[in-house]
């Protein structure tokens, strides 16, 4: 397919040092469930419990509905993408943000714009024009002795953003009911796309297996 017509934009998302979720901690959410049925305490079964049988039971738990047993299992994110897809982002407000500022000045180039993948190659070139010029009026702003707060607005949405996201199982699987579709926007669908990638490599797709991603 060509690049203008696969839609995957260019966003980056990577695990944080901490970010994969612990083995402990998807046995401990199993353990959680656990406690909520058994007679006997979590110390007395936790040491037998088995990541397989963990993840036994947590699916069990998702085709119940019993779902607030995975909000004890994190993920972070460090991810980079536009400042409209960031926007996007935070509308999930069951998670933690820190975002990259743009009340400090930046010293900014058109890699720090996110270009749409459905760009013709044709219009590249215009298309970066266009994102100089946006950066140039930024800087005439901040020329003239006004505050960054000030030049800031003449930023367009496609300018990029870093963000480190904590995100709970639960809260996960929701984003990806709505972002990992395709009706979701092109750059947010890569976003989710691209973690669901970086969990399935942890072998930890099974708490996301009944979601459709598309
Ligand atoms: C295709 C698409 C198009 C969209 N278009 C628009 C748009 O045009 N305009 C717009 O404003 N937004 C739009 N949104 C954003 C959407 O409305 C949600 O704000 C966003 O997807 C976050 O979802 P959420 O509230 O489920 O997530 P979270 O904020 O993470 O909330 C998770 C869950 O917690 C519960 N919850 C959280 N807060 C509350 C609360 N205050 N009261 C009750 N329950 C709560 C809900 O069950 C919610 O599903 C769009 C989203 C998608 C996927």
């Amino acid at each position: 397919m060509a690049p203008h017509t696969e839609k995957v934009a260019n966003v980056l998302v990577e695990w944080t040092e901490s970010g994969i979720p612990s083995l402990q901690s998807i046995i401990d959410a199993a353990a959680a469930g656990m406690v909520s049925r058994k007679d006997e305490p979590y110390r007395t079964f936790v040491a037998d419990l088995t990541l397989e049988r963990a993840k036994d039971f947590l699916s069990k738990m998702i085709r119940l509905g019993h779902e607030s047993v995975l909000e004890h299992i994190n993920f972070q994110f460090w991810v980079s993408m536009s400042r409209v897809a960031s926007h996007q982002q935070v509308r999930h407000r069951m998670a933690s943000y820190t975002q990259m500022s743009l009340r400090k000045k930046r010293s900014l180039t058109p890699d720090d714009f996110v270009v749409p993948p459905q760009i013709r190659p044709e219009d590249l070139d215009e298309w970066i024009a266009d994102t100089k010029n946006v950066i140039a009026t930024y800087e005439k702003w901040l020329a003239k002795g006004y505050d960054v707060d000030v030049a800031r607005r003449k930023l367009t949405q496609e300018a990029r953003t870093d963000m480190v996201i904590t995100i709970n199982a639960r809260s996960l699987r929701n984003y990806f009911n709505l972002r990992a579709k395709h009706d979701a926007d092109f750059e947010i669908n890569t976003v989710a796309k691209k973690m669901y990638n970086l969990i399935e490599k942890q072998g930890l797709a099974f708490l996301f297996d009944d979601i459709g991603f598309s």
